[in-house]
C-alpha cells in the first residue's frame, strides 16, 4: 500500500510537497515538476502499484476512477477541443523513472507520433 522508498508514495502522504490538482480517496494528481508541455499533470492511484504491467481485471474500478479524473482535469485545463495525450511508461526502456503507476496528462501543444 505504502512503499517508504517510493517518491510518489511520499508525495501522496504529504511528506514531499507538490502542486496537487486533485485528491480523493483513490486518486491523486499533481503538476509535473519538469513539464514537457503547457499542461503536464500526473494522475496516480494512492495505492502503490509499480507500473501498468501489474494491473489486472481486479483494478478495473481504480482505472475507471483514474480516467474519470484525467478527463475532468483535461476539461478544466481547456484541452478537449484541441486534443491531448494520456501516456504511461512501463520500465526503463520506455522512460519510466518513478516505479509508482502514473498517467501523464499532456496537452496545450501538438503532439508528435510516433513518440521518441
Ligand atoms: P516517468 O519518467 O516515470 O514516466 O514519469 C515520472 C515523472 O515524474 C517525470 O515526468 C518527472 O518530471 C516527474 N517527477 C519526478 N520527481 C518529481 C517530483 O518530486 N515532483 C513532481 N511533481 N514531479 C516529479
Ligand atoms: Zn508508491
Amino acid at each position: 500500500m505504502f512503499d517508504e522508498t517510493c517518491l510518489f508514495c511520499k508525495i501522496i502522504a504529504g511528506d514531499i510537497p507538490s502542486d496537487i490538482v486533485h485528491a480523493d480517496d483513490v486518486v491523486v494528481a499533481f503538476n509535473d515538476i519538469n513539464p514537457v508541455a503547457p499542461v503536464h499533470q500526473l494522475i496516480l492511484p494512492r495505492r502503490h502499484v509499480a507500473s501498468a504491467a501489474e494491473l489486472t481485471e481486479a483494478d478495473g474500478t481504480m482505472l475507471g476512477r483514474l480516467f474519470d479524473v484525467a478527463a475532468a482535469l483535461a476539461a478544466k485545463a481547456g484541452l478537449p477541443d484541441s486534443g491531448y495525450r494520456i501516456v504511461t511508461n512501463v520500465g526503463s526502456d520506455a522512460g519510466q523513472s518513478v516505479p509508482h503507476l502514473h498517467f501523464h496528462l499532456l496537452g496545450g501543444r501538438r503532439m508528435a507520433w510516433p513518440p521518441g
